[in-house]
Order: structure tokens, then C-alpha cells, then sequence
């Protein structure tokens, strides 16, 4: 955690090939290395924001009570040839041969594999339902890879499905997710809507996008302003609930521009109340029945009958997620991000250009607050660079607390201060008040 024995590049100007704020910051920060067009390494700063977001992703599937398990990046063809998907996904599929010349594949997803494991797992209907999901890596050789992680072709996916026996469970599994996204997405401080979205090539008939309103998205949205006013706090896991919660988001017109309707929206929205705007897709699930496991043949016996499970899928990006909060919270002008504590590299920075014991880097005061803060995810800035140098790095890298030991600062106190916020001095022998605010605000 002290900064000069951590690999981050950082550049000292935007990268010209970066088009979009997130692109920019992630590339000048250090926190991703291109490997080549839409391959990405993390690097130790991005990595580290990803797996917490991850985290918490994964927090939330695990409070609908999903179960985590993993499956392979690459599939055997045979199952995508089982459910008619093989020749439809078309030329974002990365197809691959092995030795033996048999015909493997980069999951893009992962409905296939999942009913496989299903079908052979269950036989009753007093297993279900099953929520399963994974938090793994996908592959699409998308056309155009553009704007860095955000349309990148190798990207990390939370992916949960969905079996039941009937379209009235099914639909409760469905809302289930439907609220534990939006618990995701708060507590990674976005405000996002769910919006009546196509369904694409996974299928099915009811599906919801969730959007984060951003000028770079590339999703055009069309919307009800009223829809950001609609209150989940009190939402518990029960059917009724849950039906009420989807309608009351279901009540306002949302959607993007697959499914506009330009008579819709001004019959259903007045005047004062439209938005047309950009956002970014950080979420999408899907409902689509017996779509796949008709053909895949996954049924259980109930009461003498076999039934087709229906079926549901639910992503989250958790890799685009990274980019989307960046998009939303980095003020590229004067050059600050501001991460949500939960998700941010390090919890504060302490900004050291006090004087130096000889052979050391840093101060002794500075090991000292270390020392004392040690609850705290800290990282120390102990390169050459001068305190306010050293300041405006930790604005862009966006930690979200500093603590400041410049010359100026009095010898038995430090200079604490929110980044886009206000300062104060605390005494030494106080430090635990700054372990106190910083871990309140822990979500
Ligand atoms: P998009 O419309 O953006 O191409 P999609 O509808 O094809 O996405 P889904 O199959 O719904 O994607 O995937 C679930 C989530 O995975 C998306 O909501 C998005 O957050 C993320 N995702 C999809 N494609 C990419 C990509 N190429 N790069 C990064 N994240 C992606
Ligand atoms: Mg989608």
C-alpha cells in the first residue's frame, strides 16, 4: 500500500485514443492495459474496483437466496446444436476447435450450459425452483469494440437463471431479481431504471433493460421522469410484494428505442413529465419459459406429468460496471472522480510531505496514522512528487478520503478532507474519528 511499490502506470495526459470519460481515466489511472482490440488486462487499480463490485453483485444474488457455482468459459457445441442456437448466434460467437477437431466454443452466455446441468440434476418438482448463477468470463467478437471495458468483446458477467414449474412461479423468480438489481445498483450509488427492453437472440417475451442515464451510453431511452421517484426500500421477498413493486415501475413509460412508440409516449407521458436521453445497459434479464428446455428436453415429473421447466436469465456487466460509475461520477473538467466508498480502490490516501527519517520514503507520522488506521483500506502516497501533486492524483484516482501531512499542518495533527468536499484538522490522538466516519459510510 505504499504507492511507489504498486504497479500504476500513471500517464500524466489523457490517452488521444480514448473517446469517452471512462476510456480516459481507466487508461491514465492505470486501472486496464489493452491486449489487443476488445481484450482487456485489469490491472492491480481496476481489478481491485471490479471484484468489489463483484462483491457486492454477488452479495445480492446471494440475499434472493441464488446459489453461486461456476461454469467453463468453453462449451462443447453440442449443446448450442441441441437448442438451435449454434447456427442463429452468427459471427459474435468465437468458435474454436480442439485436437481432436471437435467443435467447441467461448460461452457469450450461458442458457445452454446451465439447462444441461439442470436436466441432469433434477428430477422433481420438489427441487424447485433453482436460482443459479455465476460470475464468470464471456466472449463476444462484437463488430465494433469501442469505448475501452464498455463494449470490449472478453467481459466479466454476473449471469443467473431461473427454473420453476409454472409461468406464476416463474414470474416470482423473475421479480426476485427484478428487486435485487435494484438493490445493486443502489448500493453502487447508480440510479437505474429497469425499462421494458427486446429480447435479442436469448428470447422470450418479457425482458427488462436497466439503465444508468449517461451522455456516452448507447442506449437512446425514452421515459417518464416519474419513474426515478418510485421508492423499493421496503420491498420483502413475497409474491405480492414483489408484483407490486414491478407495477408501480410498470405504471411509467420507460423504454429504449427498440420498442418506442412515438404515439405511446406522448398519449401516456404529459408534457412536463418527458425525457429523452442516452444511458448505459448495465443489466438485462429475461423471462423465455420453455424456449430452451423444450428442445434440451429438461422436464420434471410432477404428479405423474412431465412438465418443461420455464425459464428466466438474468445479467449483470459487472465488468462495464466499472466504466458506468466512472461515467456517472467523474467530472472530467477538473480532472475528480469520486468513487462510492464501496467500490473505491482504496478507502483514503494519506498524502505524506513531512520529513523524512533517513533511508525512509515516508514520515514517521505517516507510518504512525497507518499504524492507528489500520481498519481502513489505506494506500500512502510516498513518491518525490509534492503535496499538491500528489493531491491532484488522488482526485483522479478518486480515492475518496485523504488525509494531509503537508508542511503546514500542525506536527500533533493531520488535515482530513472528503475529495469534493471540505477539510478539517484532527488531532492525532482523535484518528479514530476518521475511522469512524469512513467506516459509517460503508454500505
Ligand atoms: P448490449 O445491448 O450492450 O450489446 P446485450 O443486450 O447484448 O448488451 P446481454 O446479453 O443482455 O447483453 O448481457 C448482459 C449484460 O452484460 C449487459 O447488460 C451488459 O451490461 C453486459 N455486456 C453485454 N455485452 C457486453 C460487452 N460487449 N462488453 C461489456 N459488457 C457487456
Ligand atoms: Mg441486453
Amino acid at each position: 500500500m505504499f504507492l511507489s511499490k504498486l504497479l500504476i502506470p500513471i500517464l500524466k495526459n489523457n490517452p488521444a485514443e480514448a473517446k469517452i470519460k471512462s476510456h480516459q481515466l481507466m487508461l491514465r489511472v492505470g486501472m486496464i492495459k489493452q491486449s489487443s482490440a476488445g481484450i482487456y488486462s485489469w490491472l492491480p487499480l481496476g481489478f481491485k474496483v471490479m471484484k468489489k463490485i463483484e462483491k457486492i453483485v454477488r452479495e445480492e444474488q446471494d440475499n434472493i437466496g441464488a446459489q453461486e457455482l461456476l461454469m467453463p468459459t468453453i462449451q462443447s457445441s453440442d449443446i448450442w446444436k441441441e437448442s438451435g442456437r449454434y447456427d442463429d448466434y452468427g459471427e459474435e460467437m468465437l468458435r474454436i476447435k480442439d485436437r481432436q477437431n471437435r467443435e467447441m466454443l467461448y460461452g457469450p452466455t450461458n442458457e445452454e450450459l446451465i439447462t444441461d446441468i439442470f436436466r441432469s440434476s433434477v428430477k422433481s418438482y420438489k427441487s424447485m425452483p433453482q436460482l443459479l448463477y455465476h460470475i464468470q468470463w464471456k466472449f463476444r467478437d462484437e463488430l465494433r469494440p469501442r469505448f475501452g471495458i464498455m463494449r470490449c468483446r472478453e467481459f466479466y458477467m454476473k449471469d443467473a437463471y431461473s427454473f420453476d414449474l409454472n409461468d406464476e412461479e416463474a414470474n416470482f423468480s423473475y421479480n426476485k431479481f427484478f428487486l435485487a438489481y435494484l438493490n445493486t445498483f443502489k448500493r453502487l450509488n447508480l440510479s437505474a431504471i429497469p425499462m421494458a427492453a427486446d429480447t435479442g437472440p436469448i428470447g422470450g417475451n418479457l425482458s427488462h433493460e436497466f439503465i444508468i442515464l449517461a451522455d456516452t451510453g448507447e442506449s437512446k431511452i425514452y421515459t417518464d421522469k416519474r419513474i426515478f421517484d418510485v421508492n423499493f426500500n421496503d420491498t420483502v421477498i413475497e409474491n405480492k410484494s414483489l408484483k407490486d413493486l414491478r407495477s408501480n415501475y410498470e405504471k411509467y413509460y420507460a423504454v429504449t428505442d427498440e420498442k418506442f412508440n412515438k404515439k405511446e409516449f406522448e398519449k401516456n407521458v404529459p408534457e412536463e413529465h418527458r425525457l429523452i436521453t442516452k444511458g448505459i445497459e448495465v443489466g438485462h434479464i429475461f423471462y423465455f419459459g420453455d424456449k430452451y428446455s423444450k428442445p434440451m428436453n429438461s422436464s420434471v415429473d410432477h404428479q405423474g406429468k412431465k412438465v418443461f421447466v420455464k425459464m428466466g436469465s438474468y445479467g449483470v456487466g459487472v465488468s462495464r460496471l466499472v466504466g458506468a460509475i466512472i461515467e456517472a461520477k467523474y467530472d472530467d473538467k477538473n480532472e475528480v472522480m469520486k468513487w462510492p466508498l464501496s467500490v473505491a480502490p482504496y478507502e483514503c490516501a494519506i498524502l505524506d510531505s513531512g520529513n523524512k527519517l533517513d533511508g525512509h520514503k515516508v514520515s514517521k507520522k505517516a507510518l504512525n496514522v497507518l499504524d492507528k488506521l489500520n481498519m481502513l483500506d489505506l494506500i500512502v502516497d510516498d513518491t518525490e512528487d509534492n503535496i499538491s501533486s500528489k493531491i491532484k492524483k488522488f482526485n483522479l484516482i478518486g480515492v475518496p478520503y485523504q488525509i494531509i501531512l503537508g508542511s503546514k499542518t500542525p506536527d500533533d495533527a493531520v488535515e482530513f478532507r472528503e475529495v469534493g468536499g471540505k477539510s478539517e484538522i484532527i488531532k492525532i490522538s482523535d484518528l479514530n474519528k476518521i475511522e469512524k466516519i469512513i467506516t459509517s459510510k460503508r454500505s
